[in-house]
């Protein structure tokens, strides 16, 4: 199978001039207590554009001094009730107002993602517009967090409170940097705690922007704080900062791992959404094209860089010609290349260090006997490109069936019936998506309970709601966010007890 090249990429930097004015006035600096400030050690890195791997801008290198004096900021925020102790209807159109401000600067929070993500410029749009929706769900869930009363004798009245837990931090990925940013900015503040955010280094641009955002929504200083940075440095004080009552962390397994251990020292409440390698299971009753073009979309949009990408395709055993027939002409379709350019399907990988990571994977897939019917290798420079890539041929022990690659690559295997797809689909250390594909509604739920996984598709893929929970199984996480019971992870509860 040959593939066409078709890179169109365009050097340089952003399009539109709001744009690239932003990023000339942008100096290194951190939001603390409402004040940009630079680093207490002057240090900056440099964050780069995946598309030309250029640098495009110098943002300030924050590190354990750094938290520290955020944390205090936000702790004195917290003592002080400025936001903890507002009314929940006036913190709710304090939201409403952050989310409206996001909604407004849509197209520039959306470029400027992909001038520093590479996610092509439709699908950051569509990321942040569910950033938007969550931000806006949090606003109005802000007056909805409930206590209880409990049944008592006639002489007692008994209660519990809701409280929130005090500072809270955020660590979040680089892969779709402003939905993270929403799914921990938004809980957090709803139940009135205050925050301090490292967003990842390698996309720093859209959490600035969003600090700038929160200046003129008008949160009270101390309440909403960026201290961008590396993972080591601002992340691993945060996990271990005894000032935060409650760390929410987004990124990989190892690193979730070192966050729970981190957080041993003040008994920090801890969340973790974690990693992934999803099963997308195909019976041969489903809809072909639909089955297609939704399975080809779950390895291949944001270039793969998805924790729920589905990466494991399983297809019932007679159908599999057909079915990876039409996957692979739909992929050849696709276009590799500009993310701002319309056509385009797939962008860059985030940094080099993905695209080594991915081209490493599909040198093992070729090594233990896949064969890539799609794509197979990396681009060459500039940029950090590698087109879809259907492996077939694939055992489940490879290590292409079992570890998290993070590109636009996916292990098609073949299964019997259902109970064969349950047993396969489960063979992973993971548990954090999974769907299934068939007009058979009975095998439909049996199949998505059979699944250990947070959600569970049918017959679609990659859906998302802010009503429902979202976590992991397995390693793929600790609590979840979001659903109605999203504040259990964000509240204290206290029991009053009086006798009357
Ligand atoms: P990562 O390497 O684990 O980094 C995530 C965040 O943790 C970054 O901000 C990183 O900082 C920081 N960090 C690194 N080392 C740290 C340490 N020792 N202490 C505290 N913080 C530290 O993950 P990634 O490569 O950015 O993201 C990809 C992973 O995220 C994948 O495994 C993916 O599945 C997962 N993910 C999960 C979900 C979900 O909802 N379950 C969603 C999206 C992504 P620096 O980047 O600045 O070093
Ligand atoms: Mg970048």
């Amino acid at each position: 199978m040959t593939v066409e090249t078709s890179l169109k990429v365009v050097p340089g930097q952003a399009r539109s001039p709001r744009i690239n004015e932003w990023l000339a006035s942008l100096r290194p600096a951190l939001l603390i207590d409402n004040t940009w400030a630079p680093a207490k050690s002057g240090k900056t890195f440099d964050t780069i554009n995946p598309t030309t791997g250029q640098a495009l801008a110098s943002v300030a290198r924050g590190d354990a001094a750094d938290v520290d004096d955020a944390v205090h900021c936000a702790q004195r925020a917290f003592e002080e009730g400025s936001w903890s102790r507002m009314g929940p209807g006036e913190r709710s159109a304090l939201l409403r107002r952050f989310a409206s401000l996001m909604e407004e600067h849509l197209d520039e929070l959306a470029e400027l993602e992909t001038l520093d993500n590479g996610l092509t410029l439709a699908t950051s749009r569509g990321l942040i517009a569910t950033g938007i929706e969550i931000m806006s769900y949090f606003a109005g869930a802000a007056q909805h967090v409930f206590g209880e009363t409990v049944p008592t004798a006639p002489d007692r009245f008994h209660y519990v409170l809701r409280e929130p837990v005090g500072v809270c931090g955020a660590i979040t990925p680089w892969n779709g940097p402003i939905i993270m940013a929403c799914l921990k900015i938004g809980p957090a503040l709803a139940a009135g705690n205050t925050l301090v955010f490292k967003p990842a280094e390698q996309t720093p641009l859209t959490a600035l922007r969003l600090g700038e955002l929160a200046l003129a929504a008008g949160f009270p200083p101390g309440v909403f704080n960026v201290v961008t940075g590396y993972g080591e440095q601002a992340g691993a004080a945060i996990a271990a900062h005894p000032g935060i009552a409650k760390v929410a962390f987004t990124g990989s397994t190892a690193v979730g791992k070192q966050i729970l251990a981190a957080s041993v020292g003040n008994l920090k409440q801890v969340s973790l959404e974690l990693g992934g390698k999803s099963p997308n299971v195909v019976f041969a009753d489903a809809n072909l094209t639909a089955a297609v073009q939704s399975s080809l979309m779950a390895f291949t949009v944001s270039s793969g860089q998805v924790c729920v990408a589905g990466t494991r395709l399983f297809v019932q055993r007679d159908f599999k010609d057909e079915f990876l027939d039409s996957l692979v002409s739909y992929a050849n379709t696709l276009t590799v290349g500009d993310p701002l350019d319309p056509a385009t399907a797939l962008g860059p990988l985030a940094s080099q260090e993905q695209f080594d990571r991915v081209r490493s994977y599909l040198e093992a897939g070729h090594a233990e006997g896949a064969v890539a019917l799609t794509g197979g290798a990396p681009e060459p420079g500039p940029g950090y490109f590698v087109r879809p890539t259907i492996f077939d041929g694939v055992e489940r022990s490879m290590r292409i069936a079992r570890e998290e690659i993070f590109g636009p690559v996916v292990s098609v295997i073949s299964f019997n019936d259902a109970d064969d797809a349950v047993l396969q689909g489960n063979d992973t250390e993971y548990g954090l998506a999974a769907a299934v594909w068939t007009n058979d509604l009975s095998r439909a739920h049996k199949v998505a309970r059979g699944l250990k996984a947070g959600v569970v598709w049918v017959n679609q893929y990659m859906a998302f709601d802010p009503a429902l929970p979202f976590g992991g199984y397995k390693q793929s996480g600790v609590g979840r966010e979001c659903g109605a019971h999203w504040y259990e992870h964000y509240t204290e509860q206290k029991s009053v007890m009086m006798q009357l």
